[in-house]
């Protein structure tokens, strides 16, 4: 049987060890890709695909990528949750002996990407690694490979957390172990949508000594490594700038699951997945990437430590009252370049010059941030301002190396500055006096042959030259001269003393490239040294930006500093701090909450689109504000610090993992009924309804019932069971509000107003009226309400209501086919309501 070349054996060789990932497969100035590899390509990246004889009978299938264009198909591969091994070859062709040496030099994965290309500024790209021990214990690790930042959890509760934990944090990709059992890595992938990825080596690595001296317990240790030889394993070099492995103490950051996240759109929304009309679009006022990075991981874990909430509110309302220092200081901040990425990038080594003069640039920046945050005369900001230390060594030496401004490339030389080097300065005082000499050889060969437009020229072909034209080679004497090229109009010399300057010039040159090269390299290296000292500022600064930016907006939106209190949670004239935005100006209406020990669960009824969930969210995110360290959207708020939040709000399907509305709605619920204590806050807008009436409602006063007697969580319950509204005389701790709307020349007017005391039970005929719903509807509608009212309450609710007591709109064929005879326009909206997918609507749309 014939054999493969000896190429193709190389390329399975290293395939085999790379068979999770497309092999980038280095030919001149191709990447090539083989066999299934060039199938899966060409299709993903719409290439085309060819054959290669590779020895064996059948051709090989095979594409390819340019060189110098990879880097856009690497990360369309990347982005789509694919890992490329890029594989070079490592010796020069020239001297190789047979098959050139290859060998894969990095594995780009989604987690661990460090292309600029590929990094969005204001986000952190995570990884995440999940350990399982025997004890039943999992830990976490996070990491950001272009910042450098590590954080570890051990969770202790089980697997649901674990999910729970991942969600919360926006990760491309998982490192596990391949005896994590089936089922729970189906689950990762189903909900989290990530990337897996296996390293089995939790050894631990000496390398990694420094890095994992702050964790004192062996899973952590673990946890650690096994992340540590992954980034490893596709870094394959070792990078300077990983931060030792901060601990995140679960207990002391309020817990939102991951149905409340997403449910509360903090950094994204539901339906679009981005961050406009999120919490976070409307808070994120910063003005570096470094500070949008670290709001975004505030708002993902809020505080539960009073006194560290209160030293960020005291320091925001420091920013907040000197609003003309603080634009000043916004102003410096817009001159700060990425301190953070731009350390991971010295570490990884790949910066050029203009980088570095941008690094030197943000340095020059502190003094005058540090002098402007003097001025506030406030104690919180003048240690902020204590904490901006700068690495000095690496501006001076930034200042004496490199040139103000610098070519992209660091291989052309004109880098370095003059004086920098005294090897570097020999170089250029010989090839500036050759080309002095040049200059001086010029204008004696014109006076000599008394030629004015001799000329003394350079090209790369050639080197130097004398260029006389046609017209006057006759005044040129014979035999000094070497004709090189003939032009059109002119003839070209050269002479060997021309020559012998030439080879001083360009041997001075080449060394001179070279030499600077290599100095770079060196102020490179000198300035890894200081890369913790540079992730520190970069912190500092992200801090100083994160809280200019809360008493930003907060002057701008008029938020309030809360209060912390113990026992009674009130509000006054609170808003929705992102449905306000998007509504004209002044027409939210604010309204007021209490919640305290006797009053801890508030029962909202009221029509559908009177502002329940709306009220409902309003306080999870005042709440989640307060808890960050910002002021929040009111009059003036007592608040009680939260452990947890649990949502179960909209329709939210989790259409991922199949499961049905209504078994999410039990699955959230008994997450929030078996997690929350009597400081969590729990919000149920509508809970039941995903089942028959009877079910539903038997389920809902249930549920409520049991976080009253069991749970004693603070909780909003929006429902449309008027019937529930009765347990406020059963339930001492339960109260009825409701929202007001009122009848205004016949038609219903929602106020969005709260109130105490329980809805009018028959808004859902008004509602359908707001609606324009036709008249003959209407009354019918209102004839049967009054049929049904008048007969026994039972009968409301037989089975054939089909799991909801509100008016529903379309049921009836017969009543849509009316519609359709009385009036074309009413039918076209029938039809339009009713190819609407509530179901995937916020309630904005
Ligand atoms: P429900 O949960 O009762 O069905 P929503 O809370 O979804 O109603 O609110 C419906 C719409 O009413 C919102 O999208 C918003 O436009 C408006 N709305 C809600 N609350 C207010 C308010 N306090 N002030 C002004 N408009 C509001």
């Amino acid at each position: 049987m014939a054999k493969y070349t000896p190429m193709m054996e190389q390329y399975l060789r290293i395939k085999a060890d790379y068979q999770d990932a497309f092999l980038f497969f280095r030919l001149g100035d191709f990447y090539e890709m083989f066999f299934e590899d060039a199938i899966n390509a060409s299709r993903e990246l719409e290439i085309t695909l060819t054959k290669r004889d590779g020895g064996k009978q059948d051709p090989i299938p095979m594409c390819g990528v340019p060189y110098h264009s990879a880097a856009n198909y690497i990360k369309n591969l990347v982005e789509k949750g694919y890992k490329v091994a890029i594989c070079e070859q490592v010796e020069d062709p020239k001297s190789a002996k047979g098959v050139v040496k290859r060998e894969v030099v990095q594995l780009i994965t989604p987690g661990t990407v460090m292309e600029s290309n590929m990094l969005q500024e204001r986000n952190n790209n995570y990884i995440a690694s999940l350990s399982h021990f025997e004890d039943g214990s999992y830990a976490v690790v996070y990491n950001d490979l272009s910042t450098g930042e590590n954080r570890i959890a051990l969770i202790t509760d089980g697997w649901d957390s674990v999910v729970h934990e991942l969600y919360n944090q926006p990760i491309k990709e998982v490192v596990i172990s391949s005896n994590l059992p089936q089922e729970s890595q189906q689950q990762l992938i189903d909900r989290l949508q990530v990337t897996l990825s296996y390293q089995d080596q939790v050894n631990f690595n000496a390398e990694y000594r420094d890095l994992c001296e702050n964790l004192n317990d062996e899973r952590l240790m673990k946890a650690f490594s096994r992340l540590l030889n992954y980034i490893q394993h596709t870094q394959k070099r070792s990078l300077d700038h990983l931060k030792q492995a901060e601990i995140i103490d679960l207990e002391n950051h309020l817990s939102l699951d991951m149905y409340s996240k997403r449910n509360l759109e903090l950094t994204e929304t539901i339906m679009r997945k981005g961050k406009q009309g999120s919490l976070l679009w409307v808070l994120d006022k910063t003005v570096t990437a470094m500070g949008s990075r670290m709001l975004k991981k505030w708002l993902e874990r809020p505080l539960l430590v009073r006194n560290q909430i209160e030293e960020r509110l005291e320091t925001v309302d420091g920013f907040y009252h000197s609003f003309m220092e603080r634009d000043t200081v916004r102003e410096i901040l817009k001159s700060v370049y990425d301190l953070e990425r731009l350390s991971g990038r010295i570490s990884f080594g790949n910066v050029n010059a203009r980088d570095l003069i941008q690094l030197k640039k943000s340095l020059k920046k502190i003094p005058e941030l540090k002098e402007t945050l003097n001025l506030f005369n406030h104690k919180q900001i003048e240690q902020l301002a204590e904490s901006l230390i700068v690495p000095e060594d690496i501006v001076s030496l930034l200042e004496r190396s490199l040139v103000e401004d610098p070519p992209i490339s660091i291989k052309e030389g004109s880098i370095i500055k003059d004086g920098y080097h005294e090897q570097l300065d020999t170089y250029r005082d010989a090839s500036r006096n050759g080309k002095k000499w040049i200059a001086a050889l010029e204008q004696k060969e014109k006076q000599d042959t008394n030629i004015k437009s001799l000329k003394i020229g350079y090209n790369r072909v050639f080197g130097y030259y004398i260029e006389v034209t046609k017209a006057n080679l006759h005044l040129l004497p014979d035999g000094k001269y070497e004709r090189k090229q003939t032009l059109t109009n002119a003839e070209r010399f050269i002479t060997p003393e021309l020559k012998e300057k030439e080879q001083l010039i360009l041997e001075a040159e080449e060394k001179s490239v070279e030499l600077e090269y290599q100095l770079f390299m060196e102020v490179r290296e000198k300035i890894k040294d200081y890369i913790p000292q540079l992730q520190y500022l970069a912190d500092v600064v992200s801090k100083i930006d994160v809280l200019q930016a809360f008493a930003t907006v907060s002057e701008a939106n008029n938020y309030k500093r809360p209060k912390f209190v113990d026992q009674k949670l009130s509000i006054r004239n609170g808003r929705h701090p992102v449905v306000e935005q998007v509504m004209k100006e002044g027409s939210f209406v604010p309204n007021d909450i209490s919640l305290d020990q006797d009053r801890s669960i508030l029962l909202i009824t009221g029509p559908n689109m009177s502002g329940k969930s709306t009220y409902m969210r309003q306080l999870a995110l005042t709440v989640i504000m307060g808890q960050i360290g910002c002021f929040v959207p009111c009059d003036e708020a007592e608040l009680i610090i939260f452990d947890q939040i649990f949502t179960r709000i909209g329709a939210a399907d989790d259409l991922v993992s199949g499961q049905s509305t209504f078994m999410v709605e039990m699955l959230e619920a008994k997450h929030a009924l078996s997690n929350a204590t009597d400081r969590s806050l729990i919000l149920l807008d509508e809970i039941g309804r995903g089942t028959s009436t009877y079910d539903g409602m038997a389920l809902a006063q249930a549920i409520v019932e049991y976080i009253h007697q069991h749970v004693h969580a603070k909780t909003l319950f929006s429902t449309h069971y008027h019937e529930l509204t009765t347990l406020e005389n059963s339930l001492a701790k339960l109260k009825n509000i409701h929202v007001r709307a009122e009848e205004y020349e016949g038609n219903v007017v929602f106020l969005h107003q709260i109130q105490d005391g329980a809805a009018d039970e028959s808004y859902g005929i008004h509602v359908a009226k707001l609606a324009e719903l036709p008249n003959a509807l209407i009354d019918r509608a209102s004839a049967i309400l009054a049929q049904l009212e008048s007969s026994d309450k039972i009968s409301k609710n037989t089975e054939e209501d089909h799991g909801s007591n509100q008016l529903s709109l379309f049921e009836d064929e017969n009543q849509t086919k009316d519609i359709k005879d009385t009036n074309a326009s009413d039918a076209d909206l029938v039809n339009e309501l009713k190819a609407l997918n509530l179901l995937e609507m916020t309630p904005m749309e």
